[in-house]
């Protein structure tokens, strides 16, 4: 061993482990389901490589995590013989946090012990959640393929300081030795270890495995002779992928545990959907819907959701080919039976079985959605709240999805007194006057301002309902969105109004007779305002407001010109 070098953790870890230890004490178990789910990683990306250098998996080719207990030392070891880690690799994933939206994440504690107990749940909290129940850590790992005199010690007390050395490690892979503080004792007991890696990683296709004493000969019940059993290490995880199951031996307990673990949320998800596909594509896809946004979810380049596995094997995280972009909240996972067990990102890309199973996967979820909008509106409307901007990007990028994605949208309106977004298409649809046949909105950069705006007057006094939108997303939506069931839709401040049918002859006279009337005012206000407005009009579709400014039919909205502005154009 050389002499231990000294470190600071970068300042977020500091601040994470404080959170941490003082906000999940009543959550103390899942530091195991991280460490094993760690460990169940490791050996996922040791099997992956291999599959290139098979003289990685050296003289050790069954892979396993175990976890053991000593009662007098007091602590907890869990052992892999996965991928391991170099010095380079420990010092940047146990001394810093390289997750996206981790700066989101930091600006948004309050400081308030349970709402930040709720956020940190959200994030993630991964390796660092050993301090919840240890006051002292050591980690010692050696990375496959290197030599014995290549490994690593890594320790900490959790204070904002580690030390790493270089140290010879004969087996492959990781060790995580936890000293346990006296208040976390209970888990030195091995039966309550076994009930927790039940609970969290039975479904792991890695086996768990602990240590069975040996017996010594002894007689049953009736006098029969029990023989002497040597000791062994036990398997306890029942280690069939939980997605190869048939889904009527799935319990809801199960899927919503196997989330957890997939989706690093603490909180159960809103909703899910297990289908196993077969014929000329054979795969099986888990997919589910989250409660809550995640920290990066505005970011479009952080697509965190869906694992490709290949025949059971793990193949990548983030496999962004099998979910379109406005659906990157959707987690979980594919298991396609076609693919090659090396193919690589480069080769997704450009693939018809990836091409078939993303627009299968796409279709699946916005069916499950509609379902989910047709029998629960409440769930919905939670559903909506956290994703539904994203979803709003939809029309934009997948065409041939745009009419079912357009049901799914939710919008404020006129209908209703609230800045909520309840209202569907087809509620406004179900609501439409005797003769119109167009789909009225409006797009402001707020609310109120859209409900305030003075083009509405015109509608409400004809009892039409209009649609009011103020996210930064909607010019954008509505650039894309043309029609809805065969209706158009129509911008309540552009160009020329026309009420279609709704306006009779006697309207009519009425709006030529005023041009008329005020032909000189027109004039005075062409001459005041120059260059800076196209026309000056006379209109009938205000009621109470003297004037109020609109775009032409053909031109960029005011909106749009913001958003373009906004992005530097
Ligand atoms: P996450 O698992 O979400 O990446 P963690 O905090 O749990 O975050 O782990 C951080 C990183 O440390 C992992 O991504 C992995 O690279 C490395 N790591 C942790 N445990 C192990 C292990 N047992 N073997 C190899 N690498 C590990
Ligand atoms: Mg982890």
């Amino acid at each position: 061993t050389t002499q231990a070098e000294k470190h600071g953790f970068q300042t977020e870890v500091k601040q994470l482990l404080n959170l941490m230890i003082h906000s999940l004490y009543s959550n103390k178990e899942i530091f195991l389901r991280e460490l094993v789910s760690n460990a169940s990683d490791a050996a996922d990306k040791l099997r992956f490589k291999a599959l290139e250098n098979n003289a990685l998996l050296e003289s050790d080719p069954d892979l396993h995590v175990r976890i053991s207990v000593n009662k007098d030392a007091n602590t907890i070891t869990i052992s892999d013989n996965g991928v391991g880690m170099t010095r380079d690799e420990v010092m940047s994933n146990l001394g810093t946090i390289a997750k996206s939206g981790t700066k989101e994440f930091f600006s948004q504690l309050s400081g308030d012990q349970s709402k930040d107990s709720k956020l940190i749940g959200q994030f993630g909290v991964g390796f660092y959640s050993s301090f919840i129940v240890a006051d002292a850590v050591t980690v010692r790992t050696r990375a496959a393929g290197v030599d014995v005199a290549q490994g690593v010690e890594w320790k900490s007390a959790g204070d904002g300081e580690f030390t790493i050395a270089d140290i010879e490690k004969q087996s492959r892979g990781t060790d995580i030795i936890l000293h346990l503080q006296d208040e976390a004792k209970e888990f030195l007991d091995e039966w309550k270890l076994r009930q927790i890696v039940t609970t969290y990683s039975d479904h792991l296709n890695i086996p768990v495995q602990m240590w069975k004493e040996a017996t010594e000969e002894s007689e049953g019940p009736d006098g029969e002779k029990i023989e002497a059993q040597p000791g062994e290490w036990e398997t306890i995880n029942s280690g069939q992928a939980l997605w190869t199951r048939d889904k009527s031996d799935i319990s809801d307990e199960e899927y919503k545990e196997f989330y957890k673990t997939v989706a690093h949320d603490f909180d159960e998800p809103l909703l899910w959907s297990h289908n196993k596909v077969e014929g000329k594509n054979e795969y099986t896809s888990l997919l589910y819907i989250p409660k809550r946004a995640p920290f990066d979810l505005w970011n479009r380049d952080s697509q965190k959701g869906i694992k490709l596995y290949v025949q059971r094997v793990f193949i990548m995280d983030d496999a962004e080919q099998f979910m379109p972009t406005y659906l990157r909240f959707v987690k979980g996972l594919v298991d396609s039976n076609d693919l090659p067990l090396n193919v690589s990102r480069e080769i997704l890309q450009d693939n018809r079985i990836t091409r078939s199973m993303r627009s299968a996967s796409t279709k699946k979820v916005l069916s499950m959605l509609s379902k989910l909008a047709k029998n629960d509106a409440e769930k919905y409307a939670e559903f909506w709240d956290n994703f539904g901007g994203v979803l709003k990007e939809g029309p934009a990028e997948d065409q041939g999805n745009a009419e079912k994605i357009a049901s799914l949208l939710r919008f404020a309106s006129t209908h209703e007194d609230s800045a909520e977004q309840r209202v569907s298409l087809d509620d406004y649809l179900s609501r439409m006057q005797e003769g119109q046949d167009k789909i009225y909105y409006i797009v402001a950069d707020s609310y109120e301002a859209a409900r305030n705006n003075p083009a509405l007057e015109i509608f409400r006094k004809k009892g039409i309902e209009v649609l009011l939108m103020s996210d930064r997303i909607d010019e954008w939506l509505m650039s894309h969105l043309n029609e809805y069931q065969e209706k158009s839709f129509q911008s309540v401040t552009r160009g020329d109004l026309d009420l279609g049918d709704m306006d009779n002859e006697d309207a009519k006279k009425a709006h030529e007779e005023s041009e008329k009337a005020f032909a000189t005012t027109v004039e005075r206000f062409q001459k005041a305002l120059g260059d800076n407005v196209k026309s000056v009009r006379v209109t009938h579709r205000l009621t109470d407001s003297p004037a109020c400014i609109v775009t032409d039919e053909n031109d960029m909205s005011t909106q749009m010109a913001k958003l373009m502005e906004a992005a530097g154009q």
